[in-house]
């Protein structure tokens, strides 16, 4: 949900390097690693660099030049891990009833098999 960023969430602390991550990815907009605990052969994170809690937060507070930067991050990030082509599935669990676990906005990249059709 929207509520207060709380600056010593797990992502806030490997985006400031307190923490090490697997990463895949960076830029001005944008950082992607691997998740500690893959639920699938690819399984990266993509977080903003920008303090958001949720998709929810993100969406309505991000500037365009951080919501444009981002969704190229995440594009390039599949297209460089040869994903276009197989295909992938991109995932953002948005507050408690959403599953989300960790208050800093991400985007779960999925790939590496088939991921078939089951939603949600
Ligand atoms: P959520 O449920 O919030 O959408 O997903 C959080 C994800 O972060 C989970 O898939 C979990 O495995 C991953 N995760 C949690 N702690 C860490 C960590 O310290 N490092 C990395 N790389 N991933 C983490």
């Amino acid at each position: 949900g929207i509520g207060p960023y709380d600056p010593q969430n797990i992502f806030a602390r490997i985006l400031r390097g307190e923490l090490p991550c697997k990463k895949v990815y960076e830029d001005a907009y944008a950082l992607a690693f691997h998740d500690i605990a893959p639920k699938a052969p690819v399984h990266v994170l993509v977080i903003p660099k920008g303090a958001y809690v949720s998709f929810a937060d993100f969406s309505a507070k991000a500037s365009e030049a951080e919501i444009a930067g981002f969704i190229r991050a995440v594009g390039m990030v599949a297209r460089d891990l040869g994903l276009d082509a197989p295909g992938y599935r991109l995932v953002s669990n948005t507050g408690a009833e959403g599953g989300q676990e960790v208050p800093h906005f991400h985007v779960h990249l999925f790939g590496g098999r088939a991921l078939g059709s089951m939603l949600p």
